[in-house]
């Protein structure tokens, strides 16, 4: 269940609430445009340990609502034509309710939806999650660079490669990062085994030394390891002092039992993380059961409703949420305001990228954590002259 803002000490805020509920009811759909836009990271994203180059560039679908009343929410969608069709007409209350959010039929387009809710009602979208965020409040989320790719594969000399990626986190430092996912599993199929887990340590031990021991930082295996490569390189980087270790191998409840066991009986903190990608439908159960600290569904694959309800699920049973984000762009920005809603919200995945045709200056990070914007929605502004452009090119418009 969301937490709305019905505090009541700040009538002022309740007050407006329930007169924006009255635009919110009354505002109905008359436009929808999409298209696809693109952009590009600051640097070209290398392989995981299963996959290729991931590139520069990022092209996230976006789609834009217009409601009757002149006002617009857009946000992240694959939605088709004719889905965008079907929406003409209804009002929004049809799609959303302050209960629940954005009703279970219309999740395919619940990123533009919660965005028009906060543009109708004025209020950015985490502090309808949150009954004590209010305005004069300085809303920040917890995030991590997740830049950090198997980027030097070019490279012969490992030390040279740890240097590499060493350089990488010092960038996103420079960006106000505190946290580094680092990409390992070099020997899963890049490099021969043992040389990529040489140079799979050697380079958790530069970034470690590059970022200072107040920083955290996560691996990320793609399952590129199995159960005793994983214990090997969590020993022999023990001083490194890993916060997370993520799809090590593929989930599997014995694996992680011996796993959790053996960080016991090692005395080491590491968090056992999982859930990106094809996740076993057994692995809430495991995290209940406490085999998996942190469950990482993508942001857009469950979904940001869908997560609001999960991350409450999670929140009871002390176990840790940070939702996959990778290559969408969109998902920084609406993985802060899910932090408003879930308590033991972990991180935003932040995968730095410029979108030509959105405005996302008004967030910045600093020390670690993203500074949320009090603006409407999620708080990012849509050039409409280059989104028609992009229109014409290559999406559709229905009114
Ligand atoms: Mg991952």
């Amino acid at each position: 269940m969301l937490r709305i803002c019905h505090d009541k000490t700040h009538k002022n805020i309740k007050d407006k609430i329930d007169q924006s509920r009255g635009n919110m009811t009354k505002a109905k759909i008359k436009c929808v445009k999409w298209a696809q836009l693109s952009g590009k990271r600051p640097r070209k994203a290398g392989c995981n340990s299963r996959l290729g180059e991931h590139g520069i560039h990022v092209k996230p679908p976006i789609a834009a609502i217009f409601a009757d009343d002149g006002t617009i929410g857009f946000g992240w969608s694959r939605i088709n034509e004719e889905q965008a069709q079907s929406l003409l007409g209804l009002h929004v209350n049809d799609i959303f309710d302050m209960a629940n959010g954005v009703k279970k039929q219309f999740h395919w387009i619940e990123y533009p939806i919660w965005d028009l809710v906060g543009q109708l009602v004025n209020k950015p979208v985490y502090s309808l999650l949150d009954e004590s965020i209010h305005e004069g409040y300085e809303f920040t989320s917890p995030c991590y660079d997740t830049s950090l790719y198997i980027d030097d594969l070019h490279l012969i000399d490992h030390k040279e490669a740890a240097d590499l990626i060493a350089s990488e986190a010092v960038e996103g430092r420079e960006l106000g990062h505190c946290n580094y996912k680092i990409k390992i599993g070099r020997g899963a199929m890049h490099m021969p085994l043992e040389d990529g887990t040489l140079r799979d340590i050697m380079v958790i031990h530069a970034v470690r030394d590059a970022v200072g021991a107040e920083a955290k930082i996560l691996l990320d295996a793609n399952n590129g390891y199995n159960l005793n490569l994983t214990k090997r390189v969590l020993a022999e980087t023990a001083k490194a002092n890993i916060h997370w270790m993520e799809e090590a191998f593929h989930e599997d409840p014995r694996f992680y039992d011996n796993l959790k066991n053996w960080l016991q009986s090692e005395g080491l903190k590491t968090l056992i993380a999982d859930g990106e990608g094809s996740a076993s439908l057994h692995l809430l159960d495991w995290a209940r059961d406490g085999l998996v600290d942190v469950i990482q569904y993508d942001i857009f694959g469950h979904g940001f409703t869908p997560w609001l309800e999960l991350g409450s699920q999670l929140d009871q049973w002390d176990v840790g949420s940070a939702p996959h984000h990778y290559g969408g762009y969109y998902g920084n920005f609406v993985s802060c305001h899910l932090a408003a809603g879930i308590q033991r919200f972990e991180f935003v995945e932040w995968d730095q990228a410029s979108i030509l045709g959105i405005d996302d200056s008004a967030y910045t990070i600093t020390d670690g954590y993203v500074n949320v914007p009090k603006s409407s929605g999620f708080g990012l502004s849509l050039d409409q002259e280059i989104f028609n452009r992009r229109v014409n090119q290559n999406g559709f418009v229905v009114m």
